[in-house]
């Protein structure tokens, strides 16, 4: 039997994730696979794992990246901390909260739900009630909502959290690289991301760091960790000074990851979420110059990941096929409540560039107007907001 050789084309990733991976990445890919315990290989893991606690910034000794995608993260971080009957306080005001939500029930827990509507953050005041209403240890929120656009403020709720020595957990997936996470300075107790994000490595990995706290309730589990593959007591014998086999790491993709860190490192995180900011910014001025509306007011955006509404009298799916037909860009569709309302467009890590705003605007003002919508020009508003 024989099948064709697969040639995928190059697309602009301009959606929810992967985004694009730079060529030093892919040819990192692309090096030879070792062993799994060839000291050559334990210590590119040795740099991963610097590199990583430079991006969370923290001194965590546990950070590594799980081998699996962002949801196996998640996984990590839930199926770990929480016990079974444990009350869990969960944070959903998008798709991701929800997924969190779903986890912790099918791991027994008992989740309550803090809502906010799709769009908006969640009242840090109705966080506090629940878990002060509660018995619950544990805290769970989304920073970076990539249904929605939303950037969830941190710091009060990890301040109340702290004050209650509960432990915090927060999905960093669409924000690790592209905005502040800070996890010492809030004094985070798992965090965890995805490669595919602000990191722009391809999908994969995902890094995870576990304070001492969380550890301690970890080691004083009555019930096993119910997921052998995730179990960070057993990972840790492998990632740590041990380094005694687990599972075999994807090491090819560890070679990628460690690279688009190098990437990150080289750049300096305050210069990368500068960055971030600022093509956001013309992307935002340049989308409301043509007069479209976004769902997120400007204060809650975020950076990563911008929410268009879709104009009335739009059909959604065709304008993004339209992008990727004519212009081999991708954008993503709402999820959930919001499918066929918004448009999601990622300017994540190597993706975030002022070329890249430039083009996406003319080609969405393009594709707009054969499209019937009478829109203005984005693309004088956004040049004008880089300052000419
Ligand atoms: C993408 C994403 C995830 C899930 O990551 P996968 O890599 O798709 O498994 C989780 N949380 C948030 C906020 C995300 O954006």
């Amino acid at each position: 039997m024989t099948i064709a050789e697969f040639h995928p084309p190059h697309r602009l990733l301009l959606g929810p994730g992967p985004s694009p991976v730079e060529d030093r990445v892919m040819r990192a890919l692309a090096a030879p696979t070792l062993g799994h315990l060839d000291p050559v290989f334990l210590a590119c893991m040795t740099d991963v794992q610097h590199l990583l606690r430079y991006v969370f910034e923290t001194q965590n000794r546990v950070t590594f990246p799980v081998s699996g995608t962002g949801s196996a993260g998640m996984e990590a971080a839930l199926a770990n901390l929480l016990e079974p009957d444990e009350e869990v306080i969960i944070g959903i005001h998008g798709f991701f909260g929800e997924r969190m939500y779903e986890m912790a029930t099918r791991l027994g827990a008992r989740p309550i739900r803090v809502e906010a509507e799709w769009g908006r953050p969640l009242d840090e005041q109705a966080m506090k009630a629940a878990l002060d209403r509660s018995r619950a240890r544990v805290v769970c929120v989304v920073h970076a909502e990539t249904s929605t656009g939303v950037l969830q403020p941190i710091e009060p709720i990890a301040r109340w959290v702290a004050e209650r020595e509960g432990i915090l957990i927060v999905d960093a997936v669409t924000s690790l690289g592209g905005h502040p996470v800070g996890v010492d300075r809030h004094g985070i107790g798992v965090c965890y991301s995805g490669s595919q994000k602000a990191l722009s490595c391809p999908p994969g990995l995902a890094p995870i760091t576990f304070s001492e706290s969380a550890l301690e309730k970890v080691r004083r589990r009555k019930t096993p960790v119910p997921n052998w593959y995730l179990d960070v007591s057993l990972i840790e014998r492998y990632w740590g000074s041990e380094r005694c086999y687990h599972h075999t790491a994807p090491i090819n993709m560890n070679y990628a990851l460690r690279e688009a860190l190098r990437i990150v490192a080289e750049e300096g995180l305050e210069a990368r979420w500068r960055r971030h900011e600022r093509n956001a910014r013309a992307l935002w001025a340049g989308l409301e110059a043509m007069g479209l509306e976004l769902l997120v007011p400007r204060e809650h955006r975020l950076w990563t990941l911008t929410t268009i509404r879709v104009p009335e009298g739009v059909e959604d799916g065709r304008v993004r096929a339209r992008l990727l037909e004519e212009f081999n860009i991708e954008i993503g569709g709402g999820l959930g409540p919001l499918r066929g309302k918004i448009w999601r467009v990622g300017l994540m890590g190597a993706g975030s560039t002022r070329g890249n705003v430039l083009l996406f605007l003319s080609a969405l003002e393009s594709v707009l107007r054969r499209e019937g919508v009478r829109c203005g020009s984005g693309v004088s508003a956004a040049v004008e907001a880089y300052g000419g």
